[in-house]
Order: C-alpha cells, then sequence, then structure tokens
C-alpha cells in the first residue's frame, strides 16, 4: 500500500514554556550540514571546539567537558551512576521535582539517599546547608541550582564548602540555568555539573553538557569497580572523546554541530551581555505581572533569571489561560505541576525570546488570556515592563 502524508510543516510556536525553547536559525543550519563519520578527525575537532566553548558558560577551567548523548536527564544520571557508589551516604536538597528525580536514581544506583526536604518555593540558606552537611557526613551531595519546577535558583558556595571539608563531590543540576545565568561553577566549588542543550542554550534537545572538576576527576580514576552503568559510564566515554579516540557508542553527530552553533552564537553575543539580557527580560515581566495584579511564587533575590512561577490569580483556571495563549497566540506557556498544580504558571523567556519586543508582546497577550477568563488587572504590564526597559537604558 503506498503511504502518502502531508510534508513536516510544524506550527510556528513561541516557546514560553520551561523548554524546549527557541532555536536561532543557524543553529538549524549547522544541523543540515552533512555528517561526518563518529571517528572522523573532523568529528573530534568539533567535540574539542565544544569542550573550550563550554568552560565560560559553565564558568569553569575543567578541562573535563563534554557532552553526554541524551538529554539533561542522561545528564543527570551519569553524575550520579558515576559517583554514587553502592552503599556510599548521598545528600540531597529536595525542594523541588527534579531534587526528586535525583534521589530517585541514587537509589536505584544503591546509594544511600539522606534529603533535607523543604517546601516547593523555598531555598536553603547557608547556615543550615552546611549545618545538614556536617551533621551528615555523606560522600556525595547535590542540589539543584535552578530547580524548574518551582522558580527558584539555590546559590551552592555554602554547600561546596561544607561539603568538601567533610570530604564530599558535589553535583549540581544546572540544566535551566546554562546559558542564560551565571552558573559559577569554579566559584561555587561545583565538581560534576550537567546541563541540557534546550532551555539555556537554545539548541534542540539531543545532549547534556557536563564537566568535572580535576576532584572529581581524581575520585573517577580511583573509582574500584565499574559503574552499573555501560552506556553512560564517563571513564569510557573520556577514552572515546578523549585519549585514544576509542569506540563505544556513534555520537549523534548533527547534535554535536547543533550544540556548537549555539554555543558559538553565546561566546559571539558575549556570554555576560547573554546573562544581562536574560536578567533584564526577568525583571521586565516581573515588573509587568505584578502591575497586573499577580504574585510572584518566589520572594525576590531568589529567581530564576529565565523561567518565572507567577501565581495563577484567585478564581482563575490556569489551563484555560494556557490554552488560549496557544490558540490565539501561538505562545506556549506550561503551568505548575505536584503540589504547585493549578498554582503556577511555568514563564520560560531565553534566549532569542529575551527581549523587549518578546516581553511585551507576551505581557498583552497574557492580559488579553487573562481579562478573556474574568480576571480584572490592578494596572498596565506593559508600561511596567516598558519603564524598566526604559531604565536600563
Ligand atoms: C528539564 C530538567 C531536567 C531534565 O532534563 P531533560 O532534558 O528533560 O531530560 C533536569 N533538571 C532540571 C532542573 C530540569 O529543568
Amino acid at each position: 500500500m503506498p503511504v502518502s502524508l502531508p510534508p513536516l510543516k510544524p506550527p510556528r510556536r513561541l516557546l514560553f514554556g520551561p523548554g524546549p525553547t527557541m532555536v536561532e536559525p543557524r543553529v538549524y543550519s549547522a544541523m543540515s550540514t552533512p555528517i561526518v563519520g563518529h571517528l572522523d578527525a573532523y568529528f573530534f575537532q568539533v567535540v574539542e571546539d565544544i569542550r573550550n566553548l563550554l568552560k565560560s558558560v559553565f564558568g569553569t577551567a575543567n578541562d573535563f567537558s563534554m557532552a553526554i548523548s541524551g538529554t539533561g536527564s542522561a545528564g543527570m544520571e551519569t553524575a550520579v551512576a558515576n559517583f554514587a557508589e553502592p552503599g556510599a551516604k548521598f545528600a540531597v536538597f529536595a525542594n523541588g521535582y527534579f531534587c526528586d528525580r535525583i534521589s530517585e536514581m541514587g537509589r536505584r544506583y544503591g546509594a544511600q539517599v539522606v534529603r533535607f526536604e523543604k517546601a516547593w518555593g523555598e531555598w536553603f540558606a547557608d547556615e543550615e546547608a552546611a549545618e545538614f552537611v556536617r551533621r551528615e557526613k555523606p560522600q556525595l551531595v547535590a542540589f539543584v541550582q535552578a530547580e524548574t519546577s518551582t522558580g527558584v535558583f539555590q546559590p551552592g558556595k555554602a554547600i561546596a564548602q561544607a561539603a568538601h571539608e567533610v570530604g564530599a563531590l558535589v553535583i549540581a543540576d544546572t540544566v535551566t540555568s546554562l546559558g542564560a545565568m551565571p552558573v559559577q561553577v569554579d566559584q561555587t566549588g561545583i565538581d560534576i555539573a550537567y546541563s541540557c542543550t534546550q532551555k539555556g542554550l537554545s539548541c534542540p534537545p539531543g545532549l547534556a553538557p557536563m564537566t568535572l572538576s580535576p576532584l572529581a576527576l581524581e575520585r573517577l580514576r580511583a573509582r574500584s569497580g565499574a559503574p552499573r552503568t555501560w552506556y553512560l559510564d564517563l571513564k569510557l566515554l573520556d577514552e572515546y572523546y578523549d585519549g585514544a579516540h576509542r569506540y563505544h557508542h556513534t555520537a549523534p553527530i548533527s547534535s554535536f554541530y547543533a550544540l556548537r552553533e549555539a554555543l558559538l552564537a553565546i561566546a559571539e553575543e558575549g556570554v555576560e551581555n547573554r546573562w544581562a539580557r536574560h536578567y533584564r527580560a526577568h525583571t521586565a515581566f516581573v515588573a509587568g505581572m505584578e502591575a497586573l495584579g499577580l504574585a510572584m511564587h518566589v520572594a525576590e533575590g531568589h529567581r530564576i533569571w529565565n523561567l518565572n512561577t507567577p501565581r495563577v490569580p484567585d478564581g482563575i483556571d490556569d489551563l484555560k489561560v494556557r490554552k488560549r495563549l496557544l490558540a490565539e497566540y501561538d505562545m506556549e506557556v506550561l503551568g505548575g505541576f505536584g503540589p504547585l498544580a493549578g498554582k503556577v504558571f511555568r514563564v520560560g523567556i531565553m534566549g532569542p525570546l529575551a527581549t523587549e519586543e518578546n516581553v511585551l508582546a507576551l505581557l498583552d497577550a497574557f492580559e488579553a488570556c487573562l481579562r478573556a477568563e474574568g480576571f480584572q488587572p490592578k494596572g498596565s504590564g506593559r508600561a511596567a515592563a516598558e519603564a524598566v526597559y526604559a531604565a536600563a537604558g
């Protein structure tokens, strides 16, 4: 039977959700260039370029910086599988969904997981975080720098300091923060950081950038047995991407091209300029939401810049608002889940969308959809956002 399907013609969405986010045209172009073999010298040059470009977004001098095949969760599993040895004590700072995922992986790899739990939307203060680590004396500590389920940014310096005092390594989930706000791996004292391509880096999903500190590398090399995972075994991956270039798996070549191009675009803009652009978009959007009369779920000073969580006003059905945004404006915004289901919107403003024009368009559309569902705005979101941009010059 002959098969006939219409050609692919995906709708042109404005991806204002937590990810995947908008991709620059130059990145799509890079993906359509011809592939080479996974052992070709050209491919290893691309790997080398990615290693060097990753250092500036991660804020690290670590030579061990590479991309794992798979999405952000593959990065998470690589971190856990290689460093949480069976029976080891693994301390997790748990204040959202992704901390729960790390905990679950830790248990599956046989670690003894201990958790410091907080409500979704709260963060860990330096003192209490350090105290927890000193009391538990784990071999491994994990925290989520940008908890996408809540909108909280967790600084890690006090956590890392206490962890190193007790001889523990520090894992940080930088899946949402990387490329959009300062991650500062070295300054914070993070030993193992992983991320994804489809959030702050404005690239399609498919790879998990990762970096290891010299201390993490030393522990990896000293590890007695092999990890339970073969595909995500960092020693084997290191022999493929670096060292002997021994075949391990067929790297997704086009995804590597895309990541190189996305990182190059960031380097050309200047990573600090890019962070500043995201910060401005964030403050303008927050000012706009508050002017309309919506409260932010996370306290000021603890918010992720590129993922905003305004609370759903009383009596408003967030799903109806979001459906309308998608149907009438082609704008994708996601809702909360777990304890925050129906309570917050999750609005990602990153990459090409982090501009005044796009923030204002989003605020106008948001206001119209809220009004259509019966919400009476207090004031003008657009005017408040414009004032932020005007003040920034
Ligand atoms: C999205 C996300 C992940 C998982 O990444 P996938 O690419 O969906 O596998 C992990 N941690 C955080 C904080 C995230 O936002």
